[in-house]
């Protein structure tokens, strides 16, 4: 099993998850011109996907999707009402629904939802388990619940969210106050002490790679993010992945 985030941050997100001779497109926030630039640097032809997953229907998730469609002859999963949503903003192609929280199976790849709390119409992380490898995607998540945590125990590999500093957002002069309500809500998006105190939690249970994403540009930086993860567990490696800083293939 491997994965290679494509690029990460509130211009886009987009990541590749391989495995079980499976290949997978989760979220399409990029321009359809700059995944496809993306995944030919990386060593994949988009037309070896064999689908594309969808976490929730925010910009920053699917904007490619619409183009990329017309070009792939794939299935875009995704959950009954992100569907609907994305439908109804113009994205043609096949869709496979899929209830929040149900599992299913491509080849060998055993692919696990999970509800998270984000303000969209019906979001979701997943897990990703090929023989006994694991990997975990949770990108925007308000706060960690016990179901989240109860997924994501055991996984070998975790791709997560660590927006903001609490610090600078609440420094920042550029939002307005409202704005930063949002994102710290319980439905908004993590900071770095929450991703850290997750990242803790896992650790015992087998968790030993950690890409982060999702970084605010002005509310927090790599240095910061890394750091708050890093600082109690010294044998966990953490990378930050940015808008245009993929991390290259994790295996
Ligand atoms: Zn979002
Ligand atoms: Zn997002």
């Amino acid at each position: 099993m491997r994965f290679i985030v494509l690029g990460s941050g509130s211009g886009g997100n987009a990541a590749v998850v391989e495995a079980g001779g499976i290949r997978l497109l989760v979220d399409a926030g990029l321009s359809a011109k700059q995944l496809v630039t993306r995944m030919m640097a990386s060593g994949i032809n988009p037309a070896t996907l064999n689908a594309v997953l969808l976490t929730h229907e925010h910009g920053d998730h699917i904007k490619g999707l619409r183009v990329m469609m017309k070009q792939l002859a794939v299935p875009i999963y995704a959950t009954p009402a992100t569907s609907m949503v994305v439908r109804d903003g113009g994205v043609g192609g096949s869709w496979k629904i899929f209830e929040s929280g149900a599992g299913f199976r491509m080849n060998g790849l055993e692919i696990q939802s999970f509800a998270v709390p984000h303000d969209a119409v019906e979001p979701v992380g997943f897990t990703f388990r090929h023989e006994d490898k694991s990997f975990g995607l949770l990108s925007d998540t308000g706060h960690v619940t016990k179901l989240i945590l109860d997924r994501l125990r055991g996984v070998n590999a975790l791709f997560v969210e660590a927006n903001y500093d609490d610090e600078l957002l609440e420094a920042d002069m550029k939002r307005p106050w409202s704005t930063k309500q949002r994102i710290s809500s319980r439905h908004g998006h993590l900071s770095n002490a929450q991703t850290a105190a997750l990242v803790a939690e896992l650790i015992p249970a087998g968790l030993r790679r950690v890409v982060l994403g999702h970084l605010s540009r002005d509310c927090n930086c790599p240095v910061k993010a890394a750091a708050a993860v890093r600082a109690a567990f010294m044998e966990v490696e953490v990378c930050c992945a940015g808008q245009d800083n993929t991390c290259g293939w994790w295996e």
